[in-house]
């Protein structure tokens, strides 16, 4: 028998076997009206009440309904509920300025657009046919009163969600996910991490990066609760895994020096001691701060590696029983390692030390774009763009990265992107934007800029021109004059060599 794997199972096993249980935590403090605790069969419920409401404005299967939202449940709903439809959800990173929200909303058509209230005002110049807000405008378009007419030829290979990411090129690419991807995402994910019913999930986590990179539904398929953080703040996340007895999370590196340095000031005992289990990705985590959050939080610490494209779960490194007598040190070197391929996955290096990997988390293709589809997966590989090496161990560590890419909190920052907004203003000649070594965000996005004979322009001037046009954490936080900029014989800027001077002290390249 072959029975489609598709995100709709997950929701249809919360409601079957927890239906009783609260599933979700809505956060309380949001400018829409919070949804409080919701049962998994409220969830449910609710969830067919959007389906029909959908149905009434006519959006067919196969047609997109994007949504620009910090986390909310409402969010959570949207990525539980649409593409269990057949429809296919797009969650927009809520950072972005109204230029690029309007950019992807028309890249992927979306026929729907959800927008959370706080964001209406700076997104007003964004249309879409249907365009509501995540409030009270959301609650207008539930129909509880009829069935949803359900997904007539439910396709595992269908498109799920679409992921705009940043990467090489100026303008975002969306990673078309199918829900095949998603569902086997989904379940190594929960397997390699050993979730239950009985694990209390914190949205640390973005819900629109990488669709909270799966947990979501990993969470409601075991009925595990899930409770909604609108902000990343050290402080209230440790209130929260107090109030509510949290045991996993998951964030980029900058989230959990965040919560280290609340941890600073906190009265008492840190909460979910030898309880919390976090999953850290995005940028190579110092060993410093894995030896911190295992001695000074107690939180037992894991490391995934993986892309937007990959949905996310490429390797995992969880502390296995031969680390539990290894001194802090040696431990926390060990689980500095991006990890081992989680199961049914390949990972191996190219020649040049690029990191390729095969599995059936690997993406369908980017949406209306066969160019980058057929580049990213040449030769029956996925091209990550990161350098890296496997061990004899058969564990990956990242390394280096080939593309022109800047990671700064977690979140991608297309160099060109912010070169070309640079670029326009009247007084640079040359520009090249590149990260450097950052304490708190581990990269910082850098302009090295040539001025134009004759012209003048200081730091404020070209990070003002910046701003408006670009979301603010892609804004260059450093701007540095220089006479002219290291080239090839060809004419190229040399990146490398440019960053080289800003990472000489560091043991890292990334
Ligand atoms: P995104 O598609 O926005 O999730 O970003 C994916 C990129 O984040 C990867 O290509 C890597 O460059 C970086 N990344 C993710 N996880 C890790 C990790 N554990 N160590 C180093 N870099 C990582």
């Amino acid at each position: 028998m072959r029975v489609p794997l598709t995100t709709r199972d997950f929701l249809d096993r919360a409601e079957l076997v927890y239906g009783d249980r609260v599933g979700i935590v809505d956060e309380p403090n949001q400018p829409a009206p919070s949804l409080g605790d919701l049962t998994w069969r409220e969830v449910a419920r609710r969830g067919r009440a959007l389906q029909a409401g959908l149905d009434e404005l006519r959006v067919g299967v196969g047609e997109r309904v994007a949504v620009v939202s910090h986390n909310a449940a409402r969010l959570l709903e949207v990525l539980l509920a649409v593409p269990s439809s057949g429809r296919v959800a797009v969650p927009v990173n809520f950072r972005l300025s109204q230029e690029e929200v309007r950019y992807i909303v028309g890249h992927c058509g979306a026929r729907v657009l959800m927008v959370d209230p706080e964001l209406r005002e700076s997104l007003k110049g964004v249309s879409a046919e249907h365009c509501l807000g995540t409030g009270d405008e959301y609650e207008q378009l539930l129909r509880f009163d009829t069935e949803p007419v359900p997904w007539a030829e439910p396709d595992e290979d269908a498109t799920a969600t679409i992921n705009y990411t940043s990467g090489t090129t100026a303008r975002p690419k969306g990673v078309r996910m199918t829900h095949r991807n998603e569902w086997v995402n989904a379940v190594t994910f929960g397997m390699h991490m050993q979730v239950s019913d009985r694990d209390v999930y914190l949205h640390t986590l973005p819900m629109f990066h990488c669709n909270g990179w799966g947990l979501p539904y990993s969470m409601a398929g075991v009925g595990a609760k899930q409770v909604v953080l609108r902000k990343v703040d050290g402080a209230e996340i440790l209130r929260r895994v107090e109030q509510h007895g949290v045991t996993v999370m998951a964030g980029a590196p900058a989230v959990w020096n965040a919560v280290l340095e609340a941890a600073e000031n906190w009265d008492g005992e840190i909460p979910g001691r030898d309880r919390v289990r976090v999953i850290v990705a995005g940028a190579p985590p110092p060993s410093r701060t894995i030896a911190r959050i295992e001695a000074e939080l107690g939180w037992e610490f894991n490391q995934i590696y993986g892309l937007t494209e990959t949905a996310p779960l490429l390797t995992i490194n969880r502390p296995r029983a031969e680390y539990d007598d290894l001194e802090p040190e040696e431990r926390a070197k060990r689980l500095s390692r991006a990890g081992v391929p989680a199961l049914g996955n390949r990972i191996t290096t190219s020649e040049s030390g690029e990191v390729l990997a095969q599995g059936n988390v690997v993406l369908a293709g980017y949406w209306e774009n066969p160019d980058a589809t057929g580049e990213a997966l040449e030769g029956g590989w996925f091209h990550t763009g990161d350098g890296g090496s496997v061990d004899e161990g058969g564990y990956l560590t990242i390394s280096d990265r080939k593309k022109d890419v800047i990671i700064t909190g977690g979140e991608n920052v297309s160099s060109i992107e912010v070169e070309d907004v640079v670029f326009s203003h009247p007084a640079v000649a040359e520009v090249a934007v590149i990260g450097v070594p950052d304490e708190k965000w581990g990269e910082m996005v850098t302009a090295l800029v040539v001025l134009a004979p004759g012209e003048q322009a200081d730091e404020a001037a070209i990070i003002a021109h910046c701003r408006g046009t670009l979301a603010g954490y892609k804004v260059p936080k450093r701007v540095e004059f220089r006479d002219e900029l290291a080239r090839t014989a060809t004419g190229k800027i040399q990146k490398f060599k440019l960053r080289e001077s800003f990472w000489a002290d560091s043991d890292r390249k990334i």
